[in-house]
């Protein structure tokens, strides 16, 4: 079977307004336009895959449980918007930076795990991330193409992909 692609995507700022440390639904509000993105890149054949450093939980400033909350939230807004996402497809780091981890980004690890999971093509894959180590992660893991966006803007897959 071929192997996928992905488009892997950072969450605060890129998903949801970066209001620092989300970690409850209220505070959970969509970037504008990055649902449509998100389909728009699954309809090419782009598995969606949220890589998202969560350290709030490691400070102490929420739980895995507030975090798994705002989680579920935000994928039932998504598969409401029609994007195929699972829990699975969601890989977070819940460590401060001092733990020293293999998964906080820049690390790669997040990305590796994802690319075994579920058998990932990742020079074919697509990183969107609104800081550098995002990026620097992705071409760490061998992720193909990446853009650097700036927070919290409204985004068009087309631009992105370079149509
Ligand atoms: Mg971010």
């Amino acid at each position: 079977m071929a192997k996928r692609k992905a488009l892997f995507l950072d969450r605060d700022g890129v998903i949801n307004v970066d209001h620092g440390y989300v970690g409850r639904v209220e505070d959970f509000e969509f970037v504008e336009g990055i649902l449509e993105l998100i389909r728009e890149a699954e309809a090419e054949g782009y598995l969606p895959i949220v890589v998202t450093n969560q350290s709030g939980i490691g400070r102490g400033y929420y739980s895995e449980a507030d975090f798994e909350k705002v989680t579920a939230h935000m994928l039932e807004k998504m598969q409401e918007a029609g994007i195929g996402i699972g829990r699975e497809q969601v890989f977070f780091c819940p460590h401060a930076p001092e733990e020293r981890c293999a998964c906080r980004k820049p690390q790669p690890g997040m990305f590796l795990e994802a690319a075994r999971r579920f058998d990932l093509e990742l020079p074919a894959s697509w990183m969107i991330g609104d800081k550098a180590t995002d990026i620097e992660a992705a071409e760490a893991a061998g992720v193909g193409h990446r853009a650097l966006v700036p927070p919290d803007q409204a985004l068009q897959w087309k631009e992105l992909n370079g149509f």
